[in-house]
């Protein structure tokens, strides 16, 4: 079976092949997170995806160089940092800590490079200063640094390659009349911008003067300086097809830097944008959530990652907290399967249910279709239950289809239920409650058991024992 992929640049699926002769190396480069605030769901709706990406290649036997970067110099940063009246390390360091910590709670794998902007500002200078010596970059007025898209046509680049553009009405060429920028024409973009009084002590030395770089020229320099000049899977939001994308292409392939005609990216994948009940996050309209909030209200970082990737990619989801609980109760029936083939199991192993593994193989690639995905696993267990109550669940059968849930698991990434881990006071609440029942105490048990709930902590009386699971606030 092969794998299919929508690529953005064709605008059609087409069969995933790697650059590499061998058709095994595969580089992959997902845009990171613009490190000034805590991420919120929408972000890691894509940082998800690229997660799936990069882990249905490795099931499928590829040897994935998986790249993120990190934005840690930019507009909103400096602005930030600024109002704080720290450094700008000091600043972005702590929320590239809370994004990793994130990753984490949503068990993303973690991308082999995780390259800084501010540590590759020599990088970013050799490539605007190859297309300076090109002829397809200037210095304006202003001091920074523009790319012209004019001269980049002109030396037969193609420019508007993922998103049709009307060059009409992007008026290149037109000279910017509003005195706030210097450049040539309108859609021309900075690769350096020239060091204002507002940007503080966030300056680097250049050939052009004092300044920092521009967003775009960030992910072409340590795309390429990690991956090489041309590399397999470029990922992101669909806010980022144009322009960063698109600007993107112009740089690095207008470096001339591409051997034999070869692209900067071979495919294009951009994840559809999240809603939240139905509309665009906003703080103001109240459903904006970070990952910390939901995590917060008690939701485990596994139901979080289920739910995001409960959609095709390309599609908009709507997120909802309904959703959420949704998320739960699929996931509880989930655990509950598996758990009761691990009793039957035993210690008895054996090789993985093939038609499990087969149903599986077959939605992901078709262009990653994880809502078909799903459908054969939640059909599975529908099987392996039906199979429980006609006792017809041979350990071996039992012990198969543990072995290709976990085959599956590695792309799926959704793990097992931790067992709550519950302050010690509950813990000890716990005990009290057991010596209660084993006394005959019931009144005395039921009061604890109260008394815990008032604390968010439920008891489910399974046949091992008592479970301890905290209750979510809507
Ligand atoms: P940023 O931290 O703003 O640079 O964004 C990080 C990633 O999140 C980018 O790939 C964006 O395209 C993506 N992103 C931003 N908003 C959303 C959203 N509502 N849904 C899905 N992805 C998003
Ligand atoms: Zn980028």
């Amino acid at each position: 079976m092969a794998l299919q992929l929508y690529n953005t640049i064709t605008r059609s699926v087409e069969p995933f092949v790697p650059l590499d002769p061998e058709g095994r190396r595969v580089g992959l480069y997902c845009c990171g997170p613009t490190v000034y605030d805590f991420g919120h769901i929408g972000n890691f709706r894509t940082f998800v995806f690229a997660d799936l990406v990069r882990r249905y290649l490795e099931f499928k036997g590829y040897a994935v160089t998986a790249v993120m970067n990190i934005t840690d110099v930019e507009d909103k940063i400096i602005a930030r940092v600024r109002t704080a009246g720290t450094t700008l390390r000091e600043y972005t360091g702590r929320y590239e800590t809370a994004f990793f910590e994130d990753a984490r709670a949503l068990n993303l794998l973690p991308p082999h490079h995780c390259p800084r902007a501010t540590e590759h500002i020599g990088d970013i200078i050799a490539l605007i200063d190859t297309l300076v010596r090109r002829g397809l970059a200037y210095q304006a007025a202003d001091g920074s640094v523009y790319f012209s898209i004019e001269k980049y046509r002109a030396a037969g680049g193609r420019y508007g390659r993922l998103v049709n553009l009307n060059f009409d009405e992007m008026r290149i060429g037109e000279r910017v009349k509003s005195d706030e920028y210097a450049k040539d024409a309108m859609a021309d973009f900075a690769l350096w911008k020239a060091r204002t009084p507002e940007d503080g002590a966030v300056t680097w030395a250049s050939p052009w003067g004092e300044g920092r770089p521009g967003w775009h020229i960030e992910c072409s320099a340590m795309s390429m300086k990690i991956l090489g000049p041309s590399f397999d899977l470029h990922l992101g939001g669909e806010d980022l097809a144009f322009p960063h994308h698109e600007d993107e292409i112009a740089q690095s392939e207008g470096a001339g830097v591409q051997a034999g005609g070869r692209p900067f990216v071979k495919h294009w994948l951009h994840g559809a944008h999240l809603l939240v009940e139905g509309r665009k996050m906003s703080k103001s309209l109240g459903n904006f959530f970070t990952l910390r909030d939901l995590l917060s209200k008690g939701f485990a970082g596994r139901e979080i990652r289920y739910l995001l990737l409960t959609a095709h990619y390309r599609e908009s989801f709507n997120f909802t907290l309904g959703g959420l609980q949704g998320a739960r109760a699929a996931l509880a029936r989930l655990d509950e399967c598996l758990a009761k083939l691990r009793d039957v199991a035993g210690a008895i192993r054996a090789e993985p249910d093939a038609e499990l593994l087969r149903g599986f193989e077959l939605a992901l690639d078709d262009d990653l279709n994880v809502s078909a995905a799903w459908a054969a696993v939640f059909d599975w267990i529908r099987r392996m239950n039906r199979a429980s109550t006609d006792n017809e669940l041979s350990p071996a059968r039992a012990a198969a289809a543990l072995a290709a849930w976990n085959r599956l698991d590695t792309v799926l990434g959704i793990g097992e239920r931790p067992d709550a881990e519950a302050p010690p006071e509950i813990v000890a609440l716990l005990e009290a409650r057991q010596q209660a029942r084993k006394a005959r105490e019931f009144q005395k048990a039921d009061a604890i058991r109260g008394e815990m709930k008032a604390r968010g902590w439920l008891i489910e009386d399974t046949p091992k024992g008592p479970r301890l699971k905290q209750e979510t606030q809507a």
